[in-house]
């Protein structure tokens, strides 16, 4: 068994998942380059069809399913995204999704995935008992599970992401990615660091149930327990069987930071407000590391906008100052 995923399996994914994705625009924020003195780049994944990266590893996965496994029906559990992803890709090759919430899942992100025909079950309130639901399919009904980030054609379709930075701005110093279970920075990581061997990866997840600085801190994959926040596709485990993201992040990633629920409120503020966005607490955690002054680039940075679905009442409060973030 391979631990890691290589470049040429981030290559292969590129070229196998293009006619499925969008190649996202790198566009420079005038704004956060004053305020940091460097120049910032955003990689705009809230433009990418289904509103977020996942699509890439989803898309990876099913391509590279044979057609038995396909037939047979997909399902995940997912805090919204992915199962998006996976419903779509779906869609767009004939095959059966079923997806797995728990009731922690934004009702925008339920209905997004329903609009595409899959199949949704919402069982419990936290991610793990999403994951029991699958495990009784898989069991008995035979269908296919397509992991949220714990799988190798999953990381390797969130690195196509990370070699079209590398090919945009080879100048670049650092990337701030979100982390959560850890597909995306892998994958990220994983391209940036054999394109860019100078350049730092560095994860950013939010204070309220971080798992993988809880792992990292631990030694080893661990629990923490799920609780409500902003950044709610950042909620979660690691897995305690992890077998692939644990090991990549701790390898590769140069350091992890954690930004406050009022951090990720100020994130998504800014990016309405500045740079005309919209953008969910997952995908603005970057911006709000540098807005906080947590991380002092001194290069030309790279912020990954990992997603831009977020609930339009939960945006119109905290655009407007209404709602400063999950209070404790
Ligand atoms: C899933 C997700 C993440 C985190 O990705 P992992 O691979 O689980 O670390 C970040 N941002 C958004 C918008 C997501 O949907």
């Amino acid at each position: 068994m391979t631990m890691m995923v290589a470049l040429q399996d981030i290559e292969a994914a590129r070229r196998r998942i293009a006619p499925n994705v969008l190649r996202t625009p790198l566009r420079l924020s005038q704004a956060l380059s004053q305020r940091t003195g460097v120049p910032v780049h955003l990689k705009l994944e809230n433009h990418q069809h289904t509103g977020s990266f996942k699509l890439r590893g989803a898309t990876n996965a099913l391509l590279c399913l044979d057609e038995n496994a396909r037939l047979r029906g997909l399902v995940t559990a997912s805090t919204g995204n992915h199962g998006r992803a996976v419903a779509h890709a779906a869609k767009a090759m004939g095959a059966r999704a079923t997806i797995c919430l728990s009731a922690l899942v934004p009702t925008n992100k339920v209905e997004a995935i329903r609009s595409l025909g899959a199949d949704i079950r919402i069982v419990g309130h936290s991610q793990d008992d999403a994951m029991l639901e699958v495990e009784r399919l898989v069991r008995d009904e035979g269908m296919c599970f397509i992991p949220p980030f714990d799988d190798a054609d999953v990381i390797a379709g969130q690195g196509t992401l990370g070699l079209e930075v590398a090919d945009d701005l080879p100048e670049t110093a650092l990337v701030l990615v979100p982390l959560s279970g850890g597909g995306l920075a892998s994958g990220v990581a994983a391209a940036i660091k054999s394109r860019l061997p100078a350049a730092k990866v560095v994860g950013v997840s939010m204070e309220r149930g971080a798992a993988m600085a809880a792992s990292f801190a631990a030694g080893r994959p661990t629990d923490v327990q799920e609780v409500e926040t902003l950044a709610d596709s950042l909620g979660g485990g690691i897995g305690l069987d992890n077998r692939l993201t644990f090991r990549m992040c701790r390898a590769l990633l140069d350091d992890v930071i954690l930004v406050s629920e009022e951090e990720i409120a100020a994130g998504i503020r800014y990016a309405a407000l500045i740079e005309g966005m919209t953008v969910e607490g997952a995908g603005a955690v970057g911006i709000s590391a540098l807005l906080a002054g947590k991380i002092k680039p001194d290069g030309p940075t790279v912020v990954i906008v990992s997603g831009g679905n977020i609930d339009p009442a939960t945006h119109r409060a905290i655009v407007s100052g209404l709602d400063r973030g999950v209070v404790p």
